[in-house]
């Protein structure tokens, strides 16, 4: 595998060692998050991020960039709230420009039992310090004087939970700017190598990786592998609820700037964006079939098109230009898991399903925490494995389905 992958980095390749305090699983903005605050929080540095494609070739690079923290249950928003907080100062501290735009974020009520959901998610937001509140058509109109706020619809609008943190910001920019921050701290970024297998001892505990470059000790290795989660916990005899179903996602030609706000919709399954760019990044919820296949569908953009053109009809006249597929890896309550496996020295994160690239920022921070200690951050105890056997579910379906 060597040549193909590392050839591109513009960074000194750094050689495969036999050893590492920490081997990282995954290549994403959670894998380098995590390498970097183990060496920024913990002076960790002996630590390596595997990636058997590039960086950013998984859900990283395939998203549509929306970061919130407006979720159900006070486990999630206060998690959440904690990556609104480190992506706030993360253009600075990783000097490079995330583009963070800040636009507000509406999740669109067309239905009775939506708008009761929508009041109480606003309800525990604020509890917690959230801005967050349940709005009426008048003000959405005011807000937004895109949206169409006609009756002669099949669903009219009738509230929105407005969060007017809601943002985007520039997905490769996280991905790299942690690769670059953790790479100068002495941290060895390798790509195209893949992790084939994880190494027991006789007692089960976790000595380290097998790879496509052969085997690597470590003290404690993390899996950061969204998607492909469920291979690698086979790998280690580590058993998930977690199913991998695609999302999907595209973007129209580019126009001047006109949508200033992003539209979600759970009702009709679709949210709409402008991108700095100009062009209208729509998306869906996933698809209800499990997969390993990239392959994008007609059915899908028919269905969104139809959708989004309810939401903002000036729409219908803009080519479609680009239409993408990634992997989500589902869990039974929406929300992540995160922390020990069952295997010593083995964490997890994972779980990240459609709502991964938000919290990228607080998962490095907690994983790292993790790994250099090996006790559990209290931000990230509910979202344990061993939850599903305990019934002590963190139900966020409301808050995150195609809420993203
Ligand atoms: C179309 C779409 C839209 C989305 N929109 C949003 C959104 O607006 N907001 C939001 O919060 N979330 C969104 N998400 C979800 C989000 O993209 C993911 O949850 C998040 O990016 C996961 O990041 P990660 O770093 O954990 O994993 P990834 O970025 O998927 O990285 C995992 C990496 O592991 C590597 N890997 C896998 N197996 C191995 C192995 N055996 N050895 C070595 N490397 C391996 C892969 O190549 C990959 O690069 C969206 C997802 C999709 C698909």
């Amino acid at each position: 595998m060597s040549g193909l992958f590392r050839g591109r980095t513009w960074w000194k390749r750094s050689e495969l060692k036999k050893s590492y305090d920490v081997v990282i699983i995954g290549g994403g903005g959670h894998g380098m998050g995590t390498a970097y605050y183990l060496a920024k929080n913990f002076g960790i540095t002996n630590v390596a991020v595997l990636e058997k494609n590039y960086i950013g070739a998984g859900g990283t690079g395939r998203n549509t960039t929306i970061i919130r923290s407006n979720y159900r249950t006070p486990e999630g928003i206060r998690f959440y709230e904690r990556s609104m907080e480190l992506f706030r100062g993360l253009s600075q501290e990783l000097d490079i420009n995330m583009m963070l735009s800040k636009l507000g974020h509406f999740t669109l009520a067309h239905t009775d039992s939506s708008v009761r959901v929508q009041r109480e998610r606003g309800e525990t937001n604020r509890l917690l310090g959230v801005d967050s509140k349940l709005i009426g058509r008048e003000e959405i109109a005011d807000l937004c004087p895109e949206l169409n706020m006609s009756m002669d619809v099949a669903y009219p609008i009738q509230a929105a939970l407005y969060h007017p943190p809601g943002s985007v910001l520039r997905h490769d920019a996280v991905v790299w700017g942690y690769a670059t921050g953790a790479y100068h701290k002495g941290v060895h970024i390798h790509q195209g190598v893949e992790v084939t297998g994880i190494r027991k001892d006789a007692s089960g505990k976790c000595i380290g990786v097998d790879t496509s470059e052969g085997p690597i000790d470590a003290g404690v290795v993390v899996s950061a592998v969204a998607g492909w989660t469920t291979q690698v916990c086979d790998m280690a005899g580590v058993r998930t609820p977690i199913t991998n179903h695609p999302l999907q996602a595209f973007v129209t030609e580019p126009v001047k700037p006109m949508l200033h706000k992003i539209l979600v919709s759970a009702n009709l399954h679709v949210y709409v964006s402008q991108t700095d760019r100009g062009e209208f990044l729509i998306g869906s919820e996933i698809e209800p079939y499990t997969t390993y296949n990239l392959r994008s569908t007609f059915s899908f953009v028919q269905h969104s098109v139809a959708n989004a053109l309810d939401l903002v009809p000036q729409l219908a006249r803009l080519k479609m230009m680009r239409q993408w597929t990634g992997y989500c890896d589902m869990t039974p309550d929406y929300s992540p898991i995160m922390g020990e496996t069952g295997v010593e020295n083995f964490y997890l994160d994972a779980g990240w399903g459609t709502w991964g690239f938000k919290a990228t920022a607080v998962c490095g921070e907690t994983m790292a925490q993790m790994a250099a200690t090996g006790k559990t951050p209290e931000l990230i105890a509910p979202f344990r494995l061993s939850r599903f056997a305990d019934e002590q579910m963190v139900p966020e379906k409301a808050a995150a389905s195609v809420s993203h």
